[in-house]
């Protein structure tokens, strides 16, 4: 294989054939051909995209470069993958909420990097708990427990792992069909019969604009009902953070919170919109009704928490955690931050909230560093919001006096209180599924 004409052809805008994107993804996962030739290729690639039959090519050779997970046991099973942001933590109420109705959840998540959290860090806060599993392990989990929270092992689309890190450092993650690939074929490996994407919108997301959004949910919903994986996306809002907590302890108490009954309202909507699309696509609700009743009974059943207890104690972490947070890592310092005048909420930043965590130690700028799963914010403001001066907006949680001050600062400039708040976006704007795009005027 001629790399060198390859990245010429692609720079000169040609379509490459499958078969040369096939050799060449699998070369480079091989070792045979260096990251400087595929940095260029991916260069090229930001600059004149791909056609469908490319990223066909590119998602299967990802996926082919690894194992996958084997498809046992009689439960339908479906996963769910969020682009992230700030507060969205989901994941680890939606997992066990959904394995909890009869359905085999292998939630397969990110560390966070950048701005944006990532599920393995705020599991990792429960002490104990084990996220590097081998395949073999996570089935067995996932057979014993309908539930098992993963990293991306050495196993699962190896192609895909070497790919995202050169891009991560080539100012290359911006493509989106190539942003398509890399979910879904993490995704397919591990057997999947059905996918839920949760593709976020708005200032604080990976890509902010609807329109970017609604490619990405169309690309990835293509990618994967191609691949025998019925795919349903919705696009829902990161203008301002998901619940209350941004940070990886405090994360992790207001999911069990949530568990128990006790969550914040948007992230309690937004989790039963992902699980009744879950529900559905497993076949064990008929209508939306039916599986958000089931999802509710779940919740207040005790059934999920109790499941999240089983799958904790199962991946090494202590379960008791279900019924004391005081288990998790708390923050030495705190302090609680008022509005500075009366008026309305006009802005509570993701972004902004985001990269004051990594300032403070909660997060990474690098993927292999150490981080203090400790520090954030419990944000109560919402955009809206009326307010009186001196009332609480928000509590920073900090490893000493200085992370206090950073804090501080952050909050002052991410909520904005003035005397007109503008529209947020809608809490779920759109549903994209195999037959189109629907954008909700009244979100379910
Ligand atoms: N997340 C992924 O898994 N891959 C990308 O390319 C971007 C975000």
């Amino acid at each position: 294989m001629n790399v060198t004409r390859l990245i010429e052809r692609k720079r000169d805008g040609e379509v490459l054939a499958a078969e040369e994107w096939a050799g060449l993804v699998e070369a480079y996962a091989a070792g045979r051909v260096p990251d400087y030739q595929v940095a260029a290729l991916l260069m090229a690639v930001y600059f004149r995209g791909l056609e469908d039959a490319e990223l066909d090519a590119i998602t299967d050779a990802m996926l082919a470069s690894g194992d996958r997970l084997p498809h046992a046991g009689s439960r339908p099973r479906i996963d769910k993958h969020s682009t992230g942001g700030v507060g969205d933590k989901v994941s680890l109420v939606l997992a066990p909420l959904v394995a909890a109705c009869g359905v085999a959840v292998p939630m397969m998540s990110g560390r966070g990097l950048g701005h944006t959290g990532g599920t393995l860090d705020k599991l990792e806060a429960i002490p104990g708990f084990r996220t590097g599993l081998s395949l073999a392990e996570a089935d067995r989990i996932l057979q014993r427990t309908g539930v098992v929270l993963i990293g991306q092992t050495e196993e699962i689309a190896p192609a895909d792992r070497r790919m995202y890190a050169l891009r991560d450092v080539t100012a290359t993650v911006e493509i989106i069909p190539l942003i398509a690939a890399s979910i879904v074929s993490k995704k397919i490996a591990e057997s999947l019969d059905g996918l839920v994407l949760d593709v976020k919108r708005g200032t604080g997301a990976f890509l902010p604009g609807v329109e970017d959004g609604l490619t990405l949910a169309r690309t990835m919903v293509r990618l994967g009902e191609a691949r025998g994986c019925p795919t349903v996306a919705l696009l829902t809002a990161m203008d301002r953070p998901l619940g209350w907590a941004c940070g990886n302890a405090l994360e992790t108490e207001e999911a069990i919170a949530t568990l128990r009954g006790e969550g914040p309202p948007d992230l309690v909507s937004v989790t039963l919109a992902l699980g009744a699309e879950m529900l559905l696509l497993a076949q064990v609700a008929t209508s939306r009704e039916e599986a958000v009743a089931t999802l509710q009974q779940a919740l207040d059943s005790g059934a999920a928490a109790e499941t999240f207890r089983a799958v904790i104690e199962a991946q090494g972490g202590n379960p008791s955690v279900v019924d004391d947070p005081a288990v998790l890592s708390q923050a030495p310092v705190q302090r609680v931050v008022g509005a500075d005048r009366d008026g309305r909420v006009a802005a509570v930043e993701p972004r902004v909230l985001g990269r004051a965590i990594v300032a403070m130690g909660g997060g990474r700028t690098r993927v292999d560093q150490e981080i203090d799963l400790s520090v954030g914010f419990v944000v109560t403001a919402k955009p809206g919001d009326t307010v009186r001066e001196g009332d609480p907006l928000a509590t920073v949680h900090a490893a000493d006096e200085a992370g206090l001050e950073l804090g501080c600062a952050a909050l002052a400039e991410a909520i904005r209180v003035t005397d007109e708040a503008p529209a947020a976006l809608p809490l779920i704007s759109h549903r994209v599924s195999a037959s189109g795009v629907e954008q909700y005027a009244d979100p379910p």
